[in-house]
């Protein structure tokens, strides 16, 4: 991959200087707490950023601090959770709190190793909470720094090695940041708006992208979306829980067996001859 010798400072500057009068101002970005940034970065995998900002602070007004997640049940904490999906998510960080009961690793691998965390959250906490310079990419970053420098947004490895090259190894943090808000704000999957760009000058961009976006089969979006329903419920109901009869009443789909089942494998929800409820431990 040929990267100008003369293309990081200019890059880095413009990024930067960009960040200084117009990056977002998000909570999480004003904290250092390991515990707080790892709860940002969960929520912020696969929900959006307008979404997560009114449940991380009701989150971490339930569970201020990794001790106080610790402790809860997994039922007070899906219906925490509850409006951001994907709740394994939930379940996992509340793994990764109970299995780190002197505090989060500070290494990537430490990270890595805990429930639901993968490299990208690894290095994004490493970065955030504890100032490490290393390279990583979402979405956002794949696509501002492969169009600006390949012409079209970048594959993850693409982009973790243009992160290499190019990144602030002074700011890592906003850095980071910037390229987010740059991708979440101007470099925006349709139509960028490169005429507002601090990148604009020394940017390749084609108008082609060529990195193929995956779709998810909308099978697995509906039954996600049943998933849901069926923790709502349950989050309303009593501790006691309710029976399969009334669940099938209030969440009308056929589906609602079979992923009682799939969510009682996966320890989300306890099912037992009295019916269906929230985990209580
Ligand atoms: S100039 Fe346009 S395509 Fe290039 S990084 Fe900026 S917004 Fe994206």
């Amino acid at each position: 991959m040929y990267v100008k010798r003369t293309l990081p400072a200019t890059f880095r500057g413009r990024v930067l200087s960009w960040y200084r009068s117009s990056g977002r101002d998000l909570p999480w970005r004003r904290t250092q707490d390991p515990y707080r940034v790892l709860v940002s970065e969960v929520m912020l995998q696969q929900t959006q950023v307008a979404r997560v900002l009114p449940a991380y602070a009701r989150f971490l007004k339930r569970f201020p601090t990794l001790g106080a997640l610790a402790r809860a049940s997994l039922g007070d904490v899906l219906r925490e959770w509850s409006g951001l999906g994907y709740n394994r998510r939930a379940r996992d960080l509340q793994l990764s709190a109970r299995r780190s009961s002197r505090g989060l690793p500070a290494d990537i691998a430490g990270l890595d190793a805990l429930p639901g965390v993968g490299p990208y959250t690894a290095s994004a906490v490493a970065c955030f909470a504890h100032g490490h310079a290393t390279p990583f990419a979402d979405t956002n970053i794949r696509r501002v720094l492969g169009r600006a420098v390949l012409g079209r947004s970048a594959t993850e490895r693409e982009a973790v090695e243009l992160d290499r090259r190019l990144g602030s190894r002074r700011e890592p943090a906003r850095w980071h940041h910037a390229l987010m808000d740059i991708g979440a704000t101007i470099c925006v999957a349709r139509r960028p708006r490169c005429g507002q760009c601090p990148l604009s000058s020394v940017c390749a961009y084609t108008g082609v992208d060529d990195v193929v976006r995956r779709r998810q089969p909308p099978f697995a979006t509906s039954d996600r979306r049943v998933r849901g329903a069926i923790l709502r419920a349950l989050g309303h109901s009593r501790r006691g829980g309710v029976t399969m009869r009334a669940l099938r009443r209030a969440v009308i789909d056929t589906r609602v067996p079979r992923l009682v089942r799939s969510l009682a494998a996966e320890g989300l929800v306890e099912v037992s001859e009295r019916g269906v409820r929230l985990p209580a431990r």
